[in-house]
């Protein structure tokens, strides 16, 4: 907080008001006063989410690392903050001040509108920030599953291909053939063998309807993938088998610090138990499922209340230390000793010593998740300026495992918006040997990406327990199952 200078922000204020730009007619004193309890209550909510009691604590807790900044800059403002690729420079960021300054008031004449124009920062619009998922992937990626169009999901993978060099870390690197052969096709690992170690994204029933939530579990049993209910239960009925043979059964149980759901049932009936100690796309800021979401089959299977909010903390108030996790570990491992144990981590700096520790508590799959996920149900603070890329985190996991004799221990996953082959193949080379995928799979169910999740008004009938929006939903299993197939293709042809 001390890097805002404050004299800055109220002077802005005060000339604003004596302008008259600020609605509401208040003196000088009321909108200082206002602007000091609105940032009051903006730092008491960020310290209450993380999970920090003191003020000492939020400023001492170093809770954020940088990325793409320069050293420069870090050991003038920021010093002791971790910054491992480096970046920009003050140059650079005067020049971003000077535009964005221009562009609000200009000094050349135009016919643009005076004022800033919408950057697109949240939501895509044209000739605005660049996004992973704009509208023409959308539409391409749609067309290749519900047509089998082959030649719809090359250009969703050329367009993602151009999207991913402009705006993540793996974009900026590139594979050097020049010293190796192909290896001919009919040798590389067959697409369903592949798809064997795709797993989808932890999104609870809740977050997602039902119809959204088993028609990703039914493609992945499928497929012989894994899908993950999320924190949020799963109601004892899907894991009966159909008469024509599928099964509405996730085969990862996730164990979150909420523990919705969390039943001796729901742990034995699972390949994989999962404890999340965090989210990629917002660490350190719990889950929240809005009353309005909680309906009465939402409230059954998850022994709650109809109607009533549902809070995950961001701590596991019950694991303070490895020792603690451990023993969870153990009790998950008694109560089905014929599931995996997977620990779900986020990218940091410091992951991978954290990864050992998981791999010494008898973890037998580790996570390390992005933070490009959140598909809308995040807070856009959180998607916005919350989490690591995966690659940092994975290529720390993976070596620090590797020095410490331990990664034989422990498969490794990592997740975060993988869009193409070619992501699976850099993630590969990181040390990843299984990948998530959340927002690609709910494309390809039909989410047209407006990220109005946490509002229950999604339009395709994914994100909401709206009976009336929930009858909008067109997904079936085999869009999944296409899309996957298409992923998985491309990856063996990665060149
Ligand atoms: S269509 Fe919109 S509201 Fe529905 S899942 Fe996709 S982003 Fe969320």
């Amino acid at each position: 907080m001390d890097a805002i200078n404050p004299y800055l922000a109220m002077d802005t204020l005060v000339k604003l008001n004596s302008e008259n730009l600020l609605a509401g007619g208040l003196s000088d004193e009321e909108v200082l006063e206002n602007y000091k309890h609105a940032i009051d209550d903006g730092i008491l909510k960020v310290m209450s989410k993380m999970g920090i009691s003191t003020l000492a604590s939020y400023k001492g807790a170093q809770i954020f690392e940088a990325l793409g900044v320069d050293n420069s800059v870090i050991d003038k403002c920021f010093a002791g903050t971790a910054s491992r690729i480096k970046g920009i420079t003050f140059e650079y960021i005067s020049q971003d001040a000077f535009t964005l300054h221009d562009r609000g008031f200009p000094t050349r004449s135009t016919i643009k509108p005076k004022g800033l124009p919408e950057s697109g920062e949240y939501h895509w619009r044209d000739g605005g920030e660049a996004h992973v998922n704009e509208p023409s992937a959308v539409a391409n990626i749609q067309d290749a599953v519900r047509n089998k169009n082959e030649r719809a999901y090359e250009a969703y993978a050329k367009k993602e291909h151009e999207a991913i060099r402009n705006c993540t870390l793996r974009g900026l690197l590139d594979f050097d053939f020049s010293s190796s052969h192909p290896v001919p096709i009919d040798q590389v690992e067959p697409w369903t063998e592949i798809v064997r170690r795709f797993c989808t994204g932890a999104m609870s029933y809740g977050s997602i309807s039902l119809e959204a939530h088993s028609t990703l579990a039914v493609a992945m049993n499928r497929l012989g993938g894994k899908s993950n209910t999320g924190e949020g239960g799963e109601d004892v009925e899907r894991s009966r088998m159909s008469d024509d043979g599928d099964s509405m059964r996730s085969a990862i149980k996730q164990i979150a610090s909420g523990r919705f759901g969390v039943t001796s049932y729901y742990l034995a009936d699972a390949d994989e138990l999962q404890i999340k100690m965090a989210q990629g796309a917002k660490p350190g800021e719990g889950g929240e499922l809005p009353g309005y979401k909680v309906s009465a089959s939402i409230a059954k299977t998850r022994h709650s209340t109809e109607g009533v909010g549902l809070i995950s903390p961001p701590p596991h108030h019950d694991i303070y230390s490895i020792e603690d996790l451990k023993q969870l570990i153990y009790d998950l491992k008694c109560a089905n000793p014929r599931a995996r144990v997977s620990v779900k981590l986020v990218s940091e700096v410091g992951v991978g010593i954290i990864a050992s520790g998981v791999a010494k508590a008898k973890a037998d799959h580790i996570l390390i998740s992005g933070h490009d996920g959140g598909t809308g149900a995040a807070r856009w603070t959180g998607i916005k300026y919350a989490g690591l890329p995966w690659e940092l985190g994975l290529a720390e996991t993976h070596q620090t495992l590797v020095l410490n004799d331990l990664r034989g221990r422990v498969v490794v996953q990592t997740d975060g918006q993988l869009k193409t082959g070619r992501d699976i193949a850099i993630a590969c080379l990181l040390g990843a040997e299984e990948w998530g995928f959340a927002t690609a799979p709910l494309i390809s169910m039909g989410c047209v990406y407006n990220r109005k999740c946490h509002t229950n008004k999604c339009p395709a009938g994914i994100a909401t327990q709206d009976p009336q929006l929930r009858a909008q939903f067109r997904g079936t299993p085999e869009h999944v199952i296409n899309f996957f197939y298409y992923l998985s293709n491309e990856l063996r042809l990665v060149r």
